[in-house]
């Protein structure tokens, strides 16, 4: 480096020393800015902190006017400090009084210098403020100077980040690092928590950022590459899924960018300046993350999210950790905070001390969505950043009611929501004293009401909720979070207790229905180009008999005595369902020969969910004992919107002219042939939802437990043909004018409903 006394390592070593050193947080700033500007023979060197009031204010300067100090704040699209600020991008002149963003503050005495090198101060991928250095002489600084600079910013960034400058902020003009922040996400399972941050994947710690002899770290990094990259390379050879569940070409990707010269040579030389191998791990992350915040390419974003994991891997083989989060050291009141999360994996944390979910990924329909709902927490999806943002152990609050999420809120944010909670609370024993009420509208109509289950945490739902039964009990569910395959008898003693939790009332288990987005860890992962319309449910039940077979004896067997009502997923054709149906034929006559118990009565339905039933509706409804619509595949498939895909998932809505239209088609038809028809999809769920529902026809629904107190309230205040008078000719009329989701919330309003 020119003219540099002793180089970046030499100024790290002295960094380091300061940040050891206990003086106040000012001292320390001022010592830092000192050393700086000495090492890198500029004259001025300052630091600007972002502030909460999102201006910039200078926090310390060698150089400049020291009066200038906490007196000058810019505005953070001000000037080239400004600039550096929002684009979170070095900026590099040499003569920075000629750039258009040039701004000049008198108090600071700036004229007289002509060379500018500013870097942003970033953590996680996050603008914490910005570091100068300048020169009177028109000089242009080295390439090695920038990145030095951009080093000691990263150094820089831990004082700003630990919160000790706040002690001399004024107030309401803290350092913006630890603000509080509100972020807006997908409602994917209501319910407000109050709690504190748990990172799913944790970040990893680093306690040592600069390097006691840069040769040993040079090499450290070499062996952890060499470490992941043979790992990936184990992994796509075998075909094996890895721990989240990826998928090939997730993996393909990371491979190709593990062995990109580019991002190696970055990592190689943030070490050469002197920063530890994992130290540059999270300076090239940060630079990553900064890039990918301000990329709107959402291909490029998908790219730069795997080189984000990929660094995560590295740090990991770094320090010698796994992956395992902290599920058995989970504090009370955790929200969990993660990039994406399988069911299993959410499933694996305890219960009881699990309040909330928060994800940068998953739609509303996506497994983990559902498992949320069924363990009753508040869940929000597509929260950019999310992981980047919040610190472990940060206070946060999540409104599943809206998709908001804000992290460490202001004390009166927080007492906001304090008062909300507590009026939930009312509102929940308000539905608790309907538990018993029949569910019957104002003109009495009566309408059932079924729980969706899957799992064993389900069954105490029941109860609580005051259902009439099962409607959908997802058997996948139980393949789904298990670590190896469950045996027959597992799966036998599972139907039993669900039958024995349900007693009178009747259940509706569904086969298996996996594939597409519903993952199983422990089988191979099909290279489909696309899943969701692939090899999957009944498709593969059909062509891999034995699995189907196994698991209709187990059902069979459970129900010995007792009523059964069986369907299966993703049926397209009346002959999928008469193949299926014969299965069951031949399961019942092999049991009766071999003498066991039969169930008393055996009724065999079909989910709607694949459009094309729609178009053999009369013949299919000679042969079924029942249907139940699964809106969430039908609609996905209706729409051609992948339901799993946050982008895309609330871009077309349920409660639409078309879809209704269908719905009403089936309901019409099914009540003709006297056929019992339930819709169990999550449109059911949400009480305006299920108010069209009933306005078209519908008469037994099975809802996410959660849903059953507010949607029967919304039912017994109900009268049912004002609704259907209401919104039958308005799903008649020609589409295109208000929609109809507007139009029916204004009606539930001028009824009185709650919805
Ligand atoms: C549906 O598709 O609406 C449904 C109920 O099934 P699942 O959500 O399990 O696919
Ligand atoms: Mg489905």
């Amino acid at each position: 480096m020119r003219g540099a006394l002793g180089g970046p390592r030499v100024l790290l070593r002295r960094l380091r020393e300061v940040m050891a050193e206990p003086v106040s947080a000012q001292e320390r700033l001022d010592k830092i800015v000192v050393l700086i500007a000495a090492n890198m023979v500029a004259e001025v060197c300052s630091v600007y902190v972002l502030r909460v009031d999102s201006t910039l204010e200078l926090y310390a300067t060698e150089g400049l006017n020291k009066s200038a100090v906490h007196q000058t704040v810019l505005r953070s699209d001000e000037g080239l400090v400004g600039l550096v600020a929002s684009e979170a991008n070095p900026i590099n002149l040499s003569d920075a009084q000629n750039h258009p963003a040039f701004s000049y503050r008198p108090e600071t005495g700036e004229e007289i210098y002509h060379s500018f090198l500013g870097v942003p101060v970033l953590r996680a991928g996050n603008t914490l403020g910005v570091l100068v250095v300048q020169n009177r002489a028109r000089r242009t600084y080295t390439e090695e100077e920038e990145e030095a600079l951009q080093t000691t910013a990263m150094v820089l960034a831990e004082t700003i980040a630990s919160g000790e400058l706040s002690a001399i902020a004024k107030p309401g003009a803290e350092p913006a690092a630890r603000r509080p922040l509100h972020l807006t996400g997908l409602a994917l399972n209501d319910g407000i928590a109050l709690g504190h941050v748990v990172l799913h994947e944790p970040r990893v710690v680093i306690t040592s950022f600069i390097a006691d002899d840069v040769g040993k770290e040079v090499k450290r990094l070499e062996s952890a590459v060499e470490t992941m990259r043979s790992d990936l390379d184990v992994m796509l050879e075998r075909g094996e899924l890895s721990d989240g569940g990826e998928h090939r070409d997730v993996l393909e990707a990371y491979r190709m960018f593990a062995y990109d010269r580019g991002w190696v040579h970055r990592l190689e030389e943030a070490v050469a300046t002197g920063l530890t191998a994992e130290a540059a791990v999270e300076r090239v992350q940060s630079d990553t993350r900064a890039r990918m915040l301000r990329a709107t390419d959402p291909y490029l974003r998908e790219r730069l999210h795997d080189l984000d994991e990929l660094a995560n891997r590295l740090m990991h083989h770094l320090l010698g950790k796994d992956y395992a989060p902290a599920r058995d050291r989970l504090p009370e009141n955790s929200i969990l905070v993660a990039r994406s999360m399988g069911p299993a994996a959410l499933l694996d944390y305890d219960r009881k001390r699990l309040r909330g979910l928060v994800l940068e990924e998953g739609g509303p329909n996506s497994h983990v969505a559902i498992v949320a709902r069924a363990l009753g927490i508040a869940a929000i999806g597509k929260i950019d950043n999310a992981t980047g943002v919040a610190d472990p152990g940060d206070p946060i609050i999540v409104d599943g009611s809206t998709g908001d999420v804000h992290v460490r809120p202001s004390p009166d944010m927080e007492k906001a929501y304090v008062e909300r909670v507590r009026l939930r609370a009312r509102r929940q024993s308000q539905y608790l004293a309907l538990r018993d009420k029949p569910c019957t509208t104002k003109d009495g109509q009566s309408i059932a009401l079924m729980i969706n289950a899957g799992l064993p945490v389900d069954l105490p739902h029941l109860e609580e909720t005051g259902a009439s039964g099962i409607g959908l009990f997802r058997t996948e569910l139980q393949f789904m979070v298990a670590a190896s395959f469950p045996r027959s008898a597992e799966q036998f003693s599972l139907y039993r207790a669900v039958l024995d939790a349900a007693g009178e009332r009747p259940v509706t288990f569904r086969t298996l229905d996996i594939g597409g987005d519903k993952v199983l860890p422990f089988m191979r992962n099909l290279d489909e180009e696309n899943p969701a319309l692939g090899w999957r449910a009944i498709r593969l039940g059909l062509d891999r008999p034995g699995l189907l077979r196994s698991q209709i004896r187990a059902l069979l067997r459970a129900a010995g005595g007792r009523d059964l009502n069986l369907m299966f997923p993703m049926i397209a054709t009346v002959e999928e369902f008469d193949e299926a149906r014969s299965l069951v034929e031949r399961e019942l006559t092999h049991l009766r020969r071999h003498g066991h118990k039969l169930p008393a009565s055996v009724k065999v339905g079909t989910m709607v969910e694949v459009p094309s039933l729609l178009y053999q509706l009369d013949e299919l409804l000679e042969r079924v004992d029942f249907l139940s619509i699964g809106t969430n595949d039908l609609v996905q498939f209706f729409y051609a919107a992948d339901r799993g895909n946050a982008r895309v998932a609330d871009r077309f809505d349920a409660i639409s002219a078309p879809v209704l239209r269908a719905l009403r088609v089936i309901v019409e038809k099914a009540r003709a042939h006297d056929t019992p028809v339930t819709v169990c999809g999550e449109l059911a769920s949400r009480p305006l939802g299920a108010l069209a529902l009933v306005a078209i026809g519908y008469r037994a629904l099975s809802l996410a437990p959660s849903a059953v107190g507010p949607v029967k309230a919304m039912l017994l205040a109900l009268d049912a043909a004002k609704a259907a008078a209401f919104m039958i000719p308005l799903i008649e009329q020609p589409v295109g004018t208000v929609p109809i989701r507007d139009q029916l919330q204004k009606f539930a309003v001028e009824q009185g409903l709650q919805i």
